[in-house]
């Protein structure tokens, strides 16, 4: 095991370990850790609403999920002689839960949920069909997720980090903040809202303290994006085995990672879609000098998926077109074609005893893959949803002698209002 060079106690808040971590991206948070280029280590990362959410069978901790301490980053951590311009080659030797005999009930312990957020909380990918708040439960045995809230269906986890990236500069902050403060002035009392500006409350800023720590706070930008610098990009492939290049903003890199998933489907489409987790990621990191002008990365992070996916031999797919619900036609407009590709595939797992609510958290969390089949063909995009059959243990196809139904059993809790 690679030694451990940012450590977390299970028992106590992120705020109380030896390092402290940070939820919100700024160029003035100081590193942490330094490593070399060259080093393999270990990073403990805690589950990205720090223990808030419970494992029982009621959604209120969901529906009031703080969402302004989110995401509680591992870092930032600099690597010697890396210098803006350069490009940061992270691979991802190994990411896994919490180990079971670490004390403490926090989430990555043998067990970690999904949530579909409420619209006033969040919302997700499909918050008009889906207002409310719930949330699952899913266990982890043997590498395998099954659920009590969801019977019938068990995969394999590709555990990944959903948010790992390095830190801006001051510049790109800025062009980040400008562009996004000006799309939320094209409808700032939206709910959801269209974009997140910077919030001084409940910033997390590691060792940063007095003044600076005032004035970063108002001006650090909010993890939920991916941007540039990689960040919350909540790709399923990101498994073990991943080779990232990061371009390299500030001296150092400062490199952070969170948000831990046992699972997720493509599009992480219940907002907290995926199986959130604590856990550990081993990392090792070199530099490619001069690589973002080398090879052309001014912007986003290249990468080299794993390949330790669990390989599925057949799908049931679902298609979807560009045409509202309500029958109005856009023009190409993928986002709506791939909602409309899982709300067909929703309508069609209740065929077999799911509740909506159920049928969506399996599109959320468990191994599907998500595709932009047709963008050209005027006026329709066509998105499609892949399913594999085997994550069911009855067969779920189109059958001559119609649809096996289950035991939905408690199904997934709501919350209580
Ligand atoms: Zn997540």
């Amino acid at each position: 095991m690679p030694q451990v060079i940012f450590p977390l106690d299970s028992t106590k808040s992120f705020t109380d370990q030896k390092y402290v971590g940070h939820n919100r991206w700024h160029p003035e948070i100081p590193a942490n850790v330094t490593v070399k280029p060259g080093d393999s280590f270990r990073v403990d990362c805690r589950e990205w609403f720090d223990g808030a959410i419970h494992n029982d069978d009621s959604a209120d901790d969901v529906r009031d999920a703080p969402l302004k301490g989110v995401h509680v980053l591992s870092g930032p951590i600099a690597v010697e002689g890396a210098e803006p311009g350069d490009l940061l080659i992270v691979d991802i030797l190994d990411v896994g839960p919490i180990p079971q005999e670490d004390s403490g009930p926090l989430a990555g312990q043998g067990w970690g949920y999904t949530g579909i957020f409420p619209t006033q909380n969040g919302g997700g990918f499909l918050t008009e069909q889906f207002p409310d708040a719930y949330k699952c439960i899913w266990d982890f045995r043997g590498g395998v997720a099954t659920s009590r809230h969801v019977p019938g269906v068990s995969y394999v986890g590709i555990v990944h980090p959903g948010l790992m990236g390095t830190a801006p500069s001051k510049e790109l902050l800025a062009k980040w903040n400008t562009r996004e403060a000006a799309l939320i002035a094209t409808d700032p009392d939206r709910v959801p809202p269209l974009a997140l500006p910077p919030e001084p409350q409940d910033a997390i800023l590691g060792q940063l303290t007095g003044a600076d720590f005032e004035r970063v706070r108002m001006e650090a930008a909010r993890t939920a994006p991916p941007r540039e610098n990689g960040g919350n990009q909540d790709i399923k492939n990101f498994t073990k085995g991943t080779r990232v290049f990061y371009p390299v903003f500030v001296k150092g890199a400062n490199l952070s990672m969170g948000d831990l998933h046992f699972s997720q489907g493509d599009g992480e489409i219940t907002f907290c879609g995926a199986i959130e987790m604590g856990g550990f990621i081993d990392l090792h990191v070199d530099v490619i000098k001069g690589g973002m002008q080398t090879y052309g990365v001014s912007e986003n992070a290249i990468f080299m998926p794993g390949t330790t996916d669990p390989q599925f031999s057949q799908w049931l797919a679902f298609s979807g077109t560009s045409v509202t619900l309500d029958g109005e036609q856009r023009y190409l407009d993928s986002h709506l074609s791939y909602q409309r590709a899982c709300l067909h595939a929703i309508d069609y797992l209740t065929n077999f005893g799911y509740s909506p609510e159920q049928a969506y958290m399996i599109l959320g969390a468990a191994p599907i893959e998500g595709r932009l089949s047709g963008v050209v063909d005027i006026p329709n995009s066509c998105s499609t949803v892949y399913i594999p059959t085997a994550i069911f243990d009855f067969d779920i196809r189109p059958g001559k002698s119609g649809p096996h139904k289950i035991d939905p059993g408690m199904g997934v809790p709501k919350s209580t209002f």
